[in-house]
């Protein structure tokens, strides 16, 4: 089994998920994969948005939270064909409605915790895989969407949750023992901690789910798409010049750029400007 992970541009909008669709279903012919997606480009930083706006009273949020739900419509429409469109704009819908009745709670009590704040973006990614999932069902192949939040099991040091690695191998083993769909189709960043509250595992955190599930279902390889061919000499998008490196041993990876064990598209960053300059999805 192979798992893939695709970032929030990757999965942006429909013309990139068509592509995405197209190297999952290739992989697919080959061997059984795994997906993990993050939510759409810009949309956790969205989700924090409108709930911030919410909390400093300003009803801002409303119109923020009906762009993502627009956004999100958009995509089914332009995704899924016509006849088999409606159960999925509704599902959209319904999360929206959930998404503002918090926001709603928010604005009230002008109170945002670190547990709402798990509770609302873990519906960016919660979205984006379900809708791929329904994409790639929509083409004819074997899908399976899994919530990853009910097997990566962590504490409740909510926004950065630490993974609970026992509970999670144990769930993620059962599921794939058990599993019989040629692809299965997850959303990365979100768990939950041992109450079934939701918890997220850090910005940029999809990474990490992925490699999780690599490790726990004993993948024979962990493939992480990003928007650029590989490490760069520079942040391509500060630097017209960067160039990617051909080659660069682990070794050299890590002296030369700390984050990458956090996350690879992190590697842009050059030494020393931390965790502000990793683009967030
Ligand atoms: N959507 C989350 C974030 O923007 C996690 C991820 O994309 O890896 O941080």
């Amino acid at each position: 089994m192979k798992v893939l992970k695709f970032g929030g541009t990757s999965v942006a909008n429909a013309e990139n998920i068509v592509k995405v669709g197209h190297i999952i279903k290739e992989e697919s012919i080959k061997n059984p994969v795994t997906v993990i997606v993050s939510a759409l480009h810009g949309v956790t930083d969205q989700l924090i948005q409108a709930a911030e706006s919410a909390s400093r009273n300003d009803a801002n949020y409303l119109s923020i939270v009906k762009e993502l739900e627009e956004k999100h419509l958009k995509l089914v429409r332009e995704l899924i064909p016509v006849l088999e469109q409606s159960s999925l704009l509704s599902f959209v819908k319904k999360q929206f409605n959930t998404i503002e009745d918090l926001c709603n709670g928010i604005y009230a009590l002008e109170e945002f915790t670190g547990r709402i704040k798990d509770k609302i973006t873990s519906y960016g990614e919660f979205l984006s895989s379900n809708i791929i999932a329904a994409r790639l069902k929509s083409e004819g192949l074997d899908v399976i969407w899994m919530d990853a939040a009910g097997y990566v099991i962590t504490n409740s040091n909510f926004t950065n949750a630490k993974v609970d690695f026992e509970a999670t191998e144990k769930n993620l083993e059962d599921f794939f023992q058990k599993n019989q769909h040629r692809v299965v189709i997850a959303p990365g960043f979100v768990a939950s901690d041992k109450k079934g509250n939701p918890t997220t595992l850090g910005r940029g955190g999809s990474d990490y789910t992925a490699s999780i599930i690599a490790a726990a279902a004993d993948a024979e390889e962990l493939q992480i798409w990003t928007d650029v061919s590989g490490m760069m000499t520079a942040d391509p998008r500060l630097v017209s010049a960067a160039k990617p490196i051909p080659q660069i041993s682990y070794a050299e990876a890590m002296e030369t750029f700390p984050f990458w064990g956090k996350s690879p598209v992190s590697a842009y960053a050059p030494a020393g400007h931390g965790k502000k300059n990793q683009p967030q999805d």
